[in-house]
């Protein structure tokens, strides 16, 4: 799917936000809803999406980036806290040739560390147990300004 095209309310994040599928929760208010990535590409890759319908980052407003971009920044300095990577990747890809696959907007939080390389994007399934566990430990850090 490129840049035009018309939201679709049947995408699979759509579902979490309405709670017609399940998630493992990180964190959500009034803005977003953060959860993890069931194909991990490293352990604590979260996903942050904003309740506005955009499919896409150029479709949002104003005022649901900027509160969607405070919130992946509050989110991984939680991600910092709870498990200490060398560094962190956060990423959005608009439009599928720019390797989105789903559309509904959302923000990649991506702890890495030095000499591990990222497993691919949307590749194998994580255990949720390990999943469950490593949301309490983000979640258990989030500090809110
Ligand atoms: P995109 O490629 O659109 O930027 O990223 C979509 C992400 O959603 C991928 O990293 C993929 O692993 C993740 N994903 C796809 N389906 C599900 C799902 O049903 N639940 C969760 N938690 N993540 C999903």
């Amino acid at each position: 799917m490129s840049l035009e095209g018309q939201y679709d309310t049947e995408n699979i994040f759509a579902k979490i936000l309405r709670g017609d599928m399940p998630c493992v929760k990180v964190y959500e208010d009034e803005q977003v809803l953060a959860f993890m990535d069931i194909f991990p590409q490293a352990p604590g890759h979260v996903l942050v999406v904003p309740r506005e319908p955009a499919r896409n980052l150029l479709e949002m407003t104003d005022g649901a980036l900027q509160g969607a971009m405070l919130r992946v920044k509050w989110i991984s300095k939680a991600v910092k806290k709870a498990l200490a990577p060398d560094g962190i990747v956060m990423t959005q890809f608009s439009g599928a040739p720019a390797g989105q696959t789903v559309f509904h907007v959302h923000f990649h939080i991506i702890p890495r560390r030095e000499g591990e390389t990222l497993s691919g994007h949307g590749s194998g399934q994580a255990d949720m147990d390990e999943l469950k566990n490593l949301a309490g430990k983000i979640a258990a850090e989030i500090e809110l300004p």
